[in-house]
C-alpha cells in the first residue's frame, strides 16, 4: 500500500531527518516546504524575495502561496509522499483535505513527533540555521502552540492521528516511526 503521510511536530523535533531516512527506506517523496521555500530565498527568485522577511522573522507565509507550492508537486506526484511542514494552520489543514479529494489521494495518516520543549530548544539553537536564533526559535515555537498544535484534533477526529516519541537516537525515533506505520497497515494501530 502506498504510504501518504503528513508528518507532524514543532520545530526541532526532527521531522526533516526522519522524513528523509522513511524517504529513502520506502521510496516515498520527501515534500519539505521549509526546505522548498528556503531554496527559493537562496535562489533569489521573486517568490524568495516575498518570503524572505517572513521566514527570517519565523512567521507563516501565506496559505494561498504554500497550497501552490504542495499542490504542483503532489499534481505530478501520485507515488507516495510525505509531507513535512504542511499544513501549519486549520485552514491549511483544510485546504489539504480539498486538495487530496481532488487528486483522489486520500491520507493515510498523520505522524505527531513527540518533543518536550526544552529538548526543542537546546537542539533549535545547536543547528545554527539563519532562522534559528533565540529570539526566532521562541517565536517559531509559540506560532508552532498557537496555530500548528490545534491541527492535532482535526486528524484525530478522522482517526488519522498516530504520536511517536521523538526523544532518542536518530536510529531508534526512525524505528519507532517504522513500526507505528507497518502496525497501522496490519489493522493493530495505536490512535494517541
Ligand atoms: P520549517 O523548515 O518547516 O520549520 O519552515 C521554515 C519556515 O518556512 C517557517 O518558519 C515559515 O516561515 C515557512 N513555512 C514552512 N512551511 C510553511 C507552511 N506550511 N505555511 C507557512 N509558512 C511555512
Amino acid at each position: 500500500m502506498r504510504e501518504r503521510v503528513v508528518v507532524l511536530g514543532p520545530p526541532g523535533a526532527g521531522k526533516g531527518t526522519q522524513c528523509k531516512l522513511l524517504a529513502a527506506a520506502r521510496g516515498l517523496l520527501h515534500l519539505s516546504t521549509g526546505d522548498l521555500l528556503r531554496a527559493e530565498v537562496d535562489a533569489e527568485s521573486s517568490l524568495g524575495q516575498q518570503v524572505k522577511a517572513v521566514v527570517a522573522r519565523g512567521d507563516l507565509v501565506s496559505d494561498d502561496l504554500v497550497l501552490a507550492i504542495v499542490r504542483n508537486r503532489l499534481a505530478i506526484h501520485r507515488e507516495g509522499w510525505l509531507l513535512d511542514g504542511f499544513p501549519r494552520n486549520s485552514t491549511q489543514a483544510a485546504m489539504l483535505d480539498d486538495l487530496l479529494a481532488d487528486l483522489g489521494q486520500p491520507l493515510r495518516v498523520a505522524l505527531q513527533l513527540q518533543v518536550p520543549e526544552e529538548e526543542l530548544v537546546a537542539r533549535l539553537l545547536g543547528r545554527g540555521r539563519c532562522d534559528d536564533s533565540e529570539v526566532v526559535v521562541r517565536r517559531r515555537l509559540q506560532i508552532y502552540a498557537r496555530e500548528t498544535e490545534p491541527i492535532n484534533a482535526h486528524y484525530q477526529a478522522r482517526e488519522l492521528l498516530k504520536c511517536v516519541d521523538g526523544l532518542g537516537s536518530v536510529e531508534d525515533v526512525a524505528t519507532r516511526i517504522g513500526n507505528s506505520l507497518d502496525e497501522r497497515e496490519h489493522g493493530e494501530e495505536t490512535i494517541c
